[in-house]
This record gives C-alpha cells, structure tokens and sequence, in this order.
C-alpha cells in the first residue's frame, strides 16, 4: 500500500515511512492510494473471529508487506489486549465503552499500535527514534504507556505545569525508564510551539531522529477501525445497523469509522458530537469551513478549533459534501447540556458517563427526536474517573477509581522542570541522547 500526501507535493511513501514521518514533507496529512474491502464474510459471520483476527484482517492490507505476518500478528495482539463490551443504557441507546485499556482512554489504541510499530522499524536502524509530543492530558498518558519500554524508541513529553489533572499527569511521570517528561512552566499552546519550532529545527534534525506520535499518524489512525468491527460484532439487530455517535475533537476517531464503513462495515450514520467547538457542525450546516479559535470547555479533549483530520474525511468521499452529509451529521453540545445529560443518565439509568461520552449522548437524543424508532450507540472515550473533579460536585458521589490508576497515584512523580523556552528543550534532547 502506498499513502500519498493531501498536499499533492511530496512523493508517495509505504507504511513504514508515513509511520516514521508521521507528516509528508509538505506538511500534508498521509492518505492510502486505495480503501481496501473486508470480506463478505467478516461483515456476515464477524460473530466467530476473535478480537485479533478481525484487527488482523482489517490493518493486513494497509501494512502490505513492510511488517512480517508473525510481528504483525503479535502488534495487534497487544494492542487490543483489553475489553471493548457493548454495554446497553436504554433499549436505543448502547454505549460502546473504550476505556477499559491501560490510560483509560480510547488512544490506548493507536498509540499501542503506533508504539510498537515504530518499535519495529526502529530494531535494524543504529539510530535511536526519539518521539517528542506535546500534550495537554490525554495524549501524554496513552503515549508513555504505549511506548514504554520499547527498545530503540526514547519519549519526550511536554505537558503544561498545573494544567493537567493529576490523574493525566501520574500517568505521564511515573513510568520512568524511557519515557522522559518535561514539565514545562507555561501553556500547551507554548508546549505546541516548542515541539513544532524542534521539528523545524533542520540542524537539530541532522543530530537526533526525531519523529511525532500526534493523533495524524496514520499508525494511530487506521487501528482505531478496529473497534467499530466490534461493535458489529456485539450489536444484535444486524438487520437494522447502528447509528454511531463519536464524540469528536481532532475528527481522528470519527474519520476511522467512516474509512470503516467505506471497507464494506455496516453503519446507517456518523453523528460528530462536539461541544461549542463546533467548526466541522457547523460546515455541515452552511458548508462553509471556518476555523475558529478554540474555547476551553468541561469536555477538554475536544476543544479543537481547526481539527486536523477533517481533510482526510473530505477526501473520503472525494470532496463531495453532498455526499459527505448523506452519512454525516453534526451537533453542538454547551455544557450545560452535558452536565444536565450526565446527572439525568446517572439518575434515570445508573450509568456514569464522563463529559465528552456525555456530549455524545445527548447528539445521539437529538438525532433520535428528529429519526424515531433508530437505534444507536455513543462510543465512551474516557473512563469517568480521568474527570473526577468536574463529575463529583455534579452527581454528589466519588467515583470509584480502578486499582491499577489507585496503584499509579502512589507513585513517585518524576518529571524535568524547563522553561517555556525553546532552548532549554534543545539542550535536553541532545544531552539525553
Ligand atoms: C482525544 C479525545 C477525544 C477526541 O478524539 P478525536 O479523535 O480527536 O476526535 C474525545 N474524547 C476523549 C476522552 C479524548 O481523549
């Protein structure tokens, strides 16, 4: 399989270099040549493969021949390690619950896959990969667990001082051993610049192989189709497919299902539940695209001004909005209604949503209001315990914390305190070298 670039100036590449580069040379998004078809079977049948055979089948002919079947097996095992179970909340609503993984978030995911991968490529070459992200909660945590301790691959992290919670920021300093996080006294948005202005840094780049592990990556981007086979896999009414609500930010996630739907999985529509970030909803209702600045809301992952991925959703469906929208529809959630979502299905049904599955809920009602008798499913992208501190004072109960996250609270934080200053970020990758 070849990706080629959306800004059309760059050479096409193979999987391992998209996953390497992680952006084309021109700065545009890597997409693959063709969209490859799952198997009439799969799609009929998908009750008796296992998780891994399914993983397999999907991401086999995106990989082509750059992993060997054994390693790649292996990858995919260890990725999706972890339950995904379809859990009903109402006779139409389901929630397809992707946090039982290790940072209690859905980019357990990609970034497993991502991580070991690049693990991979990285074995034969006598360089080691450096990966340098900024994060601004989720993304640090699922990356330090997915890239721990694979060999040949060291991990800056920058994560903005007092700004993350403290469940986000044990995950990310308590790992130690390869996994290096750089406490930064300033913004995420100055933890962005830095990590671009190192990019750029085309000196610095000759020294140290450094690469992204961003949510663009198409090795973070195509295993996140995975999960939606498996809700096919648990969904009872075949004769009537799900409406499936993605609770969107960077539109990566969402922009999985629909290259799923495209390989041949049954999905009847694409809600994008955002919250008053609502640039891709709001296209959707004027087509017109316009960036906007983002506004800091409860559900934080999502406050996403200019979402990356929405390009590779146009080319999906070759820039045809009109087409777009037969399958998609977006809505805008404030955050009043998702904390008056979340207290009520917490009351009425007994199930603890967190913030951005709460935004997602109350799309999938709306859509529901206007499309009766429709089934369908939210997709639950963070454990509620991540958001303790805005859900508690909501429902007036402590969320029970797992014993793995009790067990990561305890531990030693270890972290390197820098100024949000460009220089001092140089000095430690060439000295951690
Ligand atoms: C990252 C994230 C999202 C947004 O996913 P995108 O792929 O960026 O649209 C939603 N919910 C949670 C909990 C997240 O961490």
């Amino acid at each position: 399989m070849k990706y080629y670039s959306l800004n059309k100036q760059s050479p096409d590449v193979n999987f391992e270099a998209a996953t390497v580069l992680g952006q084309a040379p021109d700065k545009g998004l890597y997409f693959p040549e063709t969209i490859p078809q799952v198997s009439k079977e799969l799609i009929k049948n998908i009750e008796n493969y296992s998780n891994e055979a399914i993983a397999l089948e999907v991401i086999s002919p995106y990989l082509g021949d750059v992993i060997p079947k054994d390693v790649l097996e292996k990858i995919v095992n260890e990725t999706v390690n972890f339950d995904i179970p379809l859990v009903s909340i109402t006779d139409d609503i389901f929630s397809l619950e992707l946090f039982h993984g290790p940072t209690l978030a859905f980019k357990d995911v990609g970034a497993r896959f991502m991580s070991r991968c690049l693990g991979y490529f990285a074995k034969d070459s006598k360089e080691k990969i450096t990966v340098l992200v900024a994060t601004s909660g989720d993304t640090g945590g699922a990356v330090a667990n997915g890239f721990y301790q694979v060999d040949g691959v060291e991990v800056v992290i920058l994560y903005p001082s007092g700004k993350v919670s403290s469940v986000q920021e044990k995950q990310l300093t308590t790992l130690g051993n390869n996994i290096h996080a750089l406490e930064v006294d300033g913004t995420f948005d100055e933890c962005q610049q830095m990590v671009k202005t190192v990019f750029a840094d085309v000196e610095l780049n000759k020294k140290i192989k450094l690469t992204s592990a961003n949510s663009i990556n198409v090795a973070r981007w195509l295993p996140q189709q995975f999960y939606y086979f498996y809700l096919w896999k648990q969904w009872q009414d075949k004769n009537n497919p799900p409406v499936v609500t993605v609770p969107s930010g960077n539109f990566g996630n969402i922009c999985a299902g629909l290259l799923a739907q495209q390989s041949g999985l049954p999905i009847k529509h694409f809600i994008a539940a955002c919250n008053v970030n609502d640039t891709v909803p709001d296209f959707l209702r004027t087509g017109n695209y316009q960036p906007k600045k983002a506004v800091p809301t409860i559900s934080n992952a999502m406050d996403v001004g200019d979402p990356s991925n929405f390009v590779r959703i146009m080319e999906i469906f070759h820039q045809q909005t009109d087409e777009l929208k037969k399958t998609l529809v977006g809505y805008t959630i404030t955050d009043g209604q998702t904390r008056e979502t979340l207290v009520s299905v917490f009351q009425d049904h007994n199930y603890l949503l967190d913030p951005h599955g709460a935004v997602a809920y109350h799309a999938l009602q709306q859509y529901q209001m206007q499309h009766p008798g429709t089934k369908g499913v939210i997709l639950e992208t963070a454990h509620p315990v991540k958001f303790y501190d805005v859900i508690e004072p909501l429902i007036g109960e402590t969320v029970p914390v797992p014993e793995t996250v009790a067990e990561q609270i305890r531990k030693e934080k270890l972290s390197t305190k820098i100024s949000a200053d460009v220089n001092e970020l140089k000095n430690f990758l060439v000295n951690s070298r």
